[in-house]
């Protein structure tokens, strides 16, 4: 799941992309509007966070010209406004919902499940395939009756899979899901996770395209026969 963050303030802003990260987006941030407008055209994210008081432009303008330009992806604002005609005029503007700051992270986590849960990958927050299911909202991994110890990364990793079970997903599109812009990517770090979730998920669960990417065999998921492993993280 991936997130732009529109936000100016410095110190607000990374503390956001700490905890986003932690809980398993990626997150790509700009901290004024015409880069947001930009960085949705260029990269479509999944959602955005946007602040309403950014130096260039107004939050709202840029909401008006995301949707303008036929967006319909969740936009969750963020604003220091106080008062009901700002929430009517955002949400009559277009955006999905809204938060006052000051706010709590967990409240702003809460919201954004919410959020994912009405982005039609996944309409509740378990996704099951076969003997595997996975929470969004606990980011528990299951094998049957058995919980899995996933790191951060191999559990962004499935889930992006899952969520697209049957459909491949390329080296590039899960790379882009799991890492945010600027971070170093190794040139085989895909398939290291890969090598690792497949210990802990029924064989043939994850199955390579050659030269293309992975997919998950819906086929395959019952196969009981799981190698038990703890992860080190
Ligand atoms: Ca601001």
């Amino acid at each position: 799941m991936n997130i732009l963050l529109v936000e100016d303030d410095a110190p607000l802003a990374r503390g956001l992309q700490r905890a986003l990260r932690h809980e398993g987006f990626s997150v790509n941030h700009v901290d004024c509007g015409r880069e947001a407008i930009n960085s949705v055209a260029s990269t479509l994210p999944d959602m955005v966070i946007l602040d309403l008081g950014l130096p260039d432009m107004d939050g709202m303008a840029v909401l008006k010209q995301l949707r303008n330009n036929g967006h319909k992806l969740p936009v969750l604002i963020l604003t220091a406004r106080e008062g009901l005609n700002d929430t009517v005029t955002a949400l009559d503007g277009g955006a999905d919902d809204y938060l006052s700051k000051p706010f709590e992270m967990d409240e702003l986590l809460a919201r954004l499940r919410v959020l994912t849960r009405r982005l039609g990958t996944s309409q509740s927050s378990r996704i099951a395939q076969g003997a595997v299911t996975l929470d969004t909202a606990s980011h528990a991994v299951c094998v049957g009756d058995s919980d899995v110890s996933c790191s951060r990364r191999e559990y962004m990793l499935l889930k992006a899979l899952m969520e697209n079970t049957g459909r491949i997903q390329t080296r590039e599109a899960l790379e882009s899901k799991l890492y945010g812009w600027g971070e170093e990517v190794a040139s085989n770090t895909i398939e290291v996770h890969i090598s690792h979730l497949r210990k802990k998920l029924p064989a043939g669960f994850i199955q390579t395209v050659r030269g293309v990417g992975y997919t998950i065999n819906s086929d395959a998921s019952n196969n009981s026969k799981t190698t038990k492993q703890k992860s080190p993280h």
